[in-house]
Formats: structure tokens, C-alpha cells, sequence
């Protein structure tokens, strides 16, 4: 992969000077994601930072026996591990793979390195530190409020702007868990927007058709969210 694209394809090294985000992406190592590869969990020691550069990783709480609940999406806006910019090692959540990309690796220990080095990185840390809070607060609040169908709306937005695909492969257990709903639930809101004709839905595959429709079907959040990022960072 040419360092120039890599530097290109994730939000954090690209907000570097060009020739630090080089120096930067060369020190990573490229590395698939599989979808359902488990990258750490609750209070586990993160040894390795990831900076997709494709693809989309799924943070859950997980509470005891319950199933887990996913409250962010790490994409290419962003990074796993950004708790590693204030010191802490232990990861928050579980982080998982949901749909299937690249992400540039860094271990932990060098990624502290850099931090001390660099104030623009630790900046760009910082500011991504905020907007992944920003998105686990809507998504505690959407959970709470909003019915299943124009949270899978959201969803699907949201992991279409992430992942630059219209055609999202999923498993059932995973997207359960997404929504925080059984299986069925799944079934029956993807049913409702396929026949609404803004998703066609297949066994493992969701094919984003009308994305203008699924904006309209969307709970606010997704809006909303898009809204406050803006308004801070532009
Ligand atoms: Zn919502």
C-alpha cells in the first residue's frame, strides 16, 4: 500500500503535516479486520492502537451475562485506542469488527511515543476522543427513546458514511446486537425498509438503495450528531 494513500484514509493521520502523517503511516503495520474479530475487551490492556483506513469497528458494553451493546462505530473518522492519549491502558469497551476493511496497527507502547512527540497528534487524539464520546451520549439517548426501525435507519447511515459501501455485510448476531434487540427484531424492522424500497435485504448482505429515504426514515440522531460535529469541529 503507498504511504501516500495510507496517510489519505484515516481522519487522524491525514489531520498531520503531510510528511508526519507519512513518518507516521510507515511505522504502522497494514492489517485486514475480519468481521467478528474480537480487538479487545473491557478492561483488558490495549496493546495495540488501530487506525482503520477501511471498514468499521462496533464498541459494546457488555453487563454480566447479557448479550453485548454496541454504543459507537469506529471508522475511518477515527481510531481504537484513543484512551492511550490520557494515559489509560485498559480499553472501556469490547471492540469488535463489524464490517470487514484494513486499519494501520501501531502497538500501544510506540503509540505513547508519538504522543509525547507530537502535539498536532495528540491534538487530533484529543478532538477524536470527544467526538467518540459525543456518539456513545446520542447513542445511549437513542436506545433509550427511539423505536428499532429508524435506529437501523441511522445505523446503516452511519456505517454506509464510515465505510464507503452500499452493500453492508452482516450477521444477524451482530446487527442484534447493534440495535440491542433479539434477532427477530432485526428481521422484522430490515423487512419494513425493503418493503419501503430504501434497503434490499438479502441473507448477509443489506444494500443501501435509497440513502435520501433512509436520511427521511432516520431517527434525529443521526442529523443531530452530524449537526454538533460540525458546529465544533467544522
Ligand atoms: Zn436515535
Amino acid at each position: 500500500m503507498p504511504e501516500e494513500s495510507k496517510q489519505a484514509t484515516n481522519a487522524i493521520v491525514a489531520a498531520l503535516p503531510t510528511r508526519e502523517g507519512r513518518r507516521f503511516a510507515a511505522l504502522c503495520q497494514p492489517t485486514p479486520l475480519k468481521r467478528g474479530d474480537i480487538l479487545c475487551q473491557p478492561n483488558q490492556s490495549l496493546e495495540k492502537a488501530y487506525f482503520p483506513t477501511s471498514g468499521v469497528m462496533s464498541l459494546a458494553m457488555v453487563l454480566g451475562s447479557r448479550p453485548p451493546l454496541e454504543l459507537g462505530l469506529i471508522g475511518r473518522d477515527g481510531m481504537l485506542g484513543a484512551t492511550l492519549s490520557l494515559d489509560i491502558l485498559a480499553a472501556p469497551m469490547r471492540a469488535v469488527v463489524q464490517v470487514e476493511g484494513t486499519a494501520l496497527v501501531m502497538p500501544s507502547a510506540q503509540l505513547h511515543q508519538e504522543l509525547r512527540a507530537s502535539q498536532r497528534l495528540r491534538d487530533a487524539v484529543h478532538h477524536y476522543q470527544y467526538r467518540l464520546m459525543m456518539q456513545t451520549l446520542q447513542t445511549a439517548a437513542c436506545l433509550h427513546f427511539h423505536e428499532i426501525e429508524p435506529r437501523l435507519a441511522r445505523w446503516l447511515l452511519l456505517v454506509q458514511e464510515l465505510s464507503l459501501t452500499d452493500n453492508i455485510h452482516f450477521t444477524h448476531t451482530l446487527l442484534s446486537h447493534a440495535l440491542g434487540v433479539r434477532r427477530s427484531g432485526v428481521t422484522i424492522a430490515a423487512g419494513s425498509l425493503q418493503r419501503r424500497g430504501l434497503i434490499s435485504y438479502n441473507r448477509g448482505e443489506i444494500r443501501i438503495i435509497d440513502r435520501a429515504g433512509l436520511e427521511i426514515a432516520a431517527c434525529e440522531c443521526h442529523t443531530a450528531l452530524n449537526n454538533k460535529y460540525r458546529a465544533l469541529f467544522g
